[in-house]
């Protein structure tokens, strides 16, 4: 059977490929190259169901835009990330739940919002209770992470692939 489709989706740096590298492999690899999109295979256990799934890394620079709304399109389910420490990941963000949204076919697709870096608390620039109001204008759930020390970085993948199963 197909894999389903999760898409990470953020601005530059965010975190999305440690957030992945942490998920995948339980190590936080600090310097993972901005440009690569990557694509990942794993079997999740939901609630005593093996349920396929393909981890979808994309770059979110610029100049990678096309490619980004091309996966956009494709994924069946997002993780859409910020980082609490930068301001311009979250007006991103809001402009990414836009795009999810109008892509044709998936306005549907669950999306859960996550912010990431939560270890860095002292350097915080997005509220908690800004990005919860974020999450709630688009029905997303909101988690707070960090790929450093792995915290609820679990629970996110398990959270959309649980969307994913009862959509
Ligand atoms: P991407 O462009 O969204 O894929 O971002 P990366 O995963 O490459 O991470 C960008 C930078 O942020 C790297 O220097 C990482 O080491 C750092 N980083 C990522 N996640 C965290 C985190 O949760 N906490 C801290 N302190 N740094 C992080
Ligand atoms: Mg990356």
């Amino acid at each position: 059977d197909n894999p389903l489709k999760i898409v990470l989706v953020g601005g530059g740096s965010v975190g999305k490929s440690c957030l992945a590298t942490q998920f995948l492999q339980g190590k936080f690899i600090e310097d993972y190259d901005p440009t690569i999109v990557a694509s990942h295979q794993k079997v999740m256990e939901i609630e005593s169901e093996q349920i396929h799934v393909e981890i979808i890394d994309t770059a979110g620079q610029e100049e990678y835009r096309s490619a980004r709304d091309k996966y956009i399109k494709l994924g069946e389910g997002f993780i859409l990330v910020f980082s609490i420490i930068a301001r311009q990941s979250f007006v991103e963000a809001q402009l990414l739940h836009e795009s999810i949204r109008r892509a044709n076919n998936f306005n549907k697709a669950p999306v859960i919002t996550v912010a990431n870096k939560m270890d860095l608390e002292n350097e915080r620039i997005v509220s908690k209770e800004e990005g919860e109001e974020l999450a709630n204008k688009y029905s997303s759930q909101y988690y707070e992470t960090s790929a450093k020390t792995g915290k609820n970085v679990d629970l996110c993948f398990e959270t959309i692939t649980k969307l994913l199963k009862e959509a």
